[in-house]
């Protein structure tokens, strides 16, 4: 008989695994400015726990 191993599947952060379903934890990086490439002003928020950036125009 074999000997079993338990199957351990590596468990992420749990942050991370609402961050993969979108649910990112967004904190403000820092106040409006201007981009150029979009020709407006937007804002620029990082999610706390991945570190993924979001631009979201005003
Ligand atoms: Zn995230």
């Amino acid at each position: 008989m074999p000997k079993i191993i338990p199957f351990r599947k590596p468990s992420p952060p749990k942050g991370h695994t609402l961050c993969k379903n979108g649910h990112h934890k967004w904190r403000l990086e820092s106040a409006s400015r201007f981009d150029v490439k979009q020709g407006r002003l937007v804002t620029v928020h990082r999610c706390e726990r991945c570190g993924q950036t979001r631009v979201k125009a005003l």
